[in-house]
């Protein structure tokens, strides 16, 4: 460990093994591990192996000078690390060079003992800041993430919620009516529900929404296949190049997979088990169709097939 900051891994970059071994000894001295090279080659080579922490740059050296190296590592390591470049040249113009070639700072050679370890406190520093200025957008990142998620989910089911497929529906009809492709939107609404909630409770009522929910949801894992909670006890199914007849067997799935599952329902005229009325829309958009448009359409077709006595589904010839 140095005097006032922590060990780093230095990668040291000069052409002059008496300077390169000059300086080696002193930073080793601060405490630091260093790792020496005689090129710029050598140093991009061994760059991300060692994973330098601060690079020390010769600028004058054959082959490849210190702004080259220094260019060369700003392009393939987008991950900020200090580089400060050594030189017996003290024009300003060289200093503007060499800041320009993304080096942040400049130090004449020979170098000064306290100014150097100053230097390295500096630069540890500014490195510390960065990291957490990483970690805390990252952080940040991750929390913009769950809440965006949060916008687009129900909270019981964790389905998408009517937000969502309200803006899923408007985007299908409208990239679907473009190129003239069918599409389908099917509505879903749990039968009796009211007295399955009246004779076993509102919380078994959740616990039965969230198992239909997930059923629903494995029917339709596909690309183009989207399972929401419409409001209440209904759901909607959105469907990407499905044609009228294939969303008819899509309902049909349905149906079959609420006999298969079997959630127990003794309210519900006599079947034993959780059933479904659907009203199922099935058409090419033709881009006059307004959501709700469609919405009523499915509507419609979810009424009569409660009217036909439930646990079936209607086709609407609306669109
Ligand atoms: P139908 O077959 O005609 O659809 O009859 P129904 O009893 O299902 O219809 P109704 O619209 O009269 O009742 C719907 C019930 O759904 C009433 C309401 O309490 C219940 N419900 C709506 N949302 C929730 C919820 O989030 N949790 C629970 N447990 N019940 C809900
Ligand atoms: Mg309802
Ligand atoms: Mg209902």
């Amino acid at each position: 460990m140095s005097v006032n900051g922590s060990s780093m891994r230095i990668l040291l970059v000069d052409d002059v093994q008496m300077d390169r071994m000059q300086l080696a000894i002193r930073l080793k001295q601060l405490g630091h591990m260093v790792e020496s090279v005689g090129s710029g080659r050598e140093a991009l080579d061994i760059y991300s192996q060692f994973d330098p922490e601060l690079v020390l740059l010769d600028i004058t050296m054959p082959d490849m000078n210190g702004f080259e190296v220094s260019q060369e590592i700003r392009r393939l390591y987008p991950d900020w690390i200090p580089i400060i470049f050594l030189s017996s040249h003290e024009e300003p113009s060289m200093i503007a060079k060499a800041i320009d070639a993304g080096g942040d700072d400049y130090l004449t050679k020979p170098v000064d003992k306290l100014v150097l370890n100053s230097k390295l406190i500096a630069m540890q520093r500014i490195a510390h800041m960065r990291r957490e200025l990483k970690r805390a957008s990252a952080k940040l990142e991750e929390l913009n993430d769950a809440l965006q998620q949060q916008v687009n989910e129900d909270g019981l089911t964790k389905l998408f919620n009517r937000r969502f497929m309200d803006e899923k529906l408007a985007e299908m009809l409208s990239w679907h009516g473009r190129h003239k492709l069918p599409m389908s939107l099917i509505l879903l609404d749990v039968d009796n529900f009211k007295p399955f909630n009246d004779n076993y409770g509102h919380i078994e009522g959740d616990k039965c929404l969230i198992a239909l929910a997930e059923v629903t949801k494995n029917l339709f894992g596909r690309s183009g296949e989207y399972v929401g909670r419409y409001g209440g006890e209904e759901f909607v199914v959105i469907l990407s190049h499905t044609d009228r007849e294939a969303a008819e067997m899509a309902a049909d799935r349905i149906l079959v997979a609420m006999k298969d599952m079997h959630y127990p329902h003794d309210y519900n005229q006599g079947l034993g088990y959780v059933t479904l009325s659907q009203g199922v829309c099935g058409f090419v958009p033709t881009g006059k169709e307004s959501i709700s448009d469609v919405y009523n359409y499915a509507d419609e077709a979810l009424y009569k097939a409660k009217h036909q006595g439930r646990n079936c589904f209607v086709i609407s010839d609306s669109v």
